[in-house]
């Protein structure tokens, strides 16, 4: 059985005695909130919204909507009487205040227990105020914080995917899942699946937009940076919209080389140009150049250095790949929040211990 006990102390809310990665709530909020120009509304106890921007920054190119603390602090008497006309009001409050493109409704336990109907407010106040309201409607007695994050996917492909058109649409659009922008990696691959021509059209969540992740059923194909990412977000947008993708990693030369590969050939049978296979060839070596260029003085430095990597996902394998790249070896790495193919890289390269990792 699984306790919870409600906590401060992690600034996360309810610390499960179970996963200490926190409740569902908590993970559908880590996985959203790196959407930037809506407001995330948590409908609940101020206690609940213990995971501000501040505990996992995320990069914005324009908007900071998303580092904004938003609850609407349930009382006793919200708890006797519901608390669905303060959400109401607290949506209309926000957006009179802030002009979001949208807004995200967390529910949490409280208003889950005593029967809060926030999908139907969201559904009534999208069509008052004509721009997505969502609910994420997983209050964190439903689960871990995995539960949560993989709801998150679930939220944006059943109420925001699908709901608007592009203004315009190329032959080389595409939707990038799973980089959540804490230091920039979106517009780093952006930059460079641009110089091929290729277009991100959506990037989910990192640096997101609402009305961008609207149109994301548009794309020619997809890249998903996490096999995890969003509850398995990139296969469920195939399913329902025929949308191919490619899995791999922004981490070390390599993994790059091998995702500007699979998306250019992936896009050029997608009705997208048939030189992309060309262009990512040329730009892949123009870029490796440069790069062993820059790397050579360090070298000397980082040559035989042992490394332990502490991590999880997709990082458990292209981080070791990147500090080889650069000379290095890799006692072990940890396996948190891998999944079996994370792992069947992480083990493959000869002289590497996997370890399993703790869950954050
Ligand atoms: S949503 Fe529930 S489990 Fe999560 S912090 Fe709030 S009360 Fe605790």
């Amino acid at each position: 059985m699984t306790t919870t006990s409600c906590t401060k102390a992690n600034n996360g809310g309810c610390a499960s005695k179970v996963n200490n990665g926190g409740c569902a709530f908590r993970g559908a909020k880590m996985a959203l909130q790196p959407i930037v120009d809506a407001a995330h509304l948590v409908h609940g106890p101020v206690t609940c919204q213990g995971l501000s921007w501040d505990v996992r920054p995320t990069a914005s190119s324009g908007p900071r909507l998303h580092r904004d603390t938003l609850v609407t602090d349930l009382g006793e008497m919200d708890i006797i009487h519901g608390g669905e006309e303060r959400l109401a009001a607290a949506v209309e409050a926000v957006i009179a205040a802030r002009e979001p493109a949208g807004v995200l409704v967390y529910q949490t336990c409280v208003p889950a227990l005593i029967g809060d109907d926030v999908k139907a407010v969201c559904q009534r106040l999208t069509a008052r105020f004509g721009r997505p309201i969502l609910a994420v409607d997983v209050p964190g007695f439903t689960g871990g914080r995995d539960t949560g994050s993989n709801a998150a996917g679930d939220v944006l492909l059943d109420q925001l995917i699908g709901t608007r058109e592009p203004e315009r649409r190329t032959a080389t659009d595409i939707v990038l899942i799973g980089e959540y922008n804490v230091a920039g990696e979106v517009w780093q691959a952006a930059r460079l699946l641009s110089e091929m021509g290729i277009r991100v059209l959506a990037s989910i969540p990192g640096d997101g937009r609402m009305g961008a992740i609207a149109t994301a059923h548009r794309a020619r194909a997809a890249i998903a940076l996490c096999s995890q990412a969003m509850g398995g977000l990139a296969a469920k947008l195939e399913a329902r919209y025929g949308i191919p993708f490619v899995q791999g990693s922004f981490y070390g030369m390599g993994n790059i080389a091998t995702i500007l590969r699979g998306i250019a050939a992936l896009l050029a049978t997608q009705g997208g140009p048939a030189d992309l296979p060309a262009r990512a060839e040329a730009m892949i070596a123009r870029h490796q150049t440069m790069t062993q260029a820059r790397l050579r003085p360090l070298r000397p430095l980082l040559t035989g250095k042992l490394a332990l990597l502490l991590t999880g996902g997709v990082k458990t394998w292209s981080l070791a790949d990147a500090l080889r790249e650069m000379g290095m070896a890799v006692a072990a790495t940890t396996l948190r929040k891998s999944s079996t193919d994370d792992r069947r890289r992480a083990a493959a390269p000869a002289g590497r211990r996997a370890l399993v990792g703790q869950r954050r």
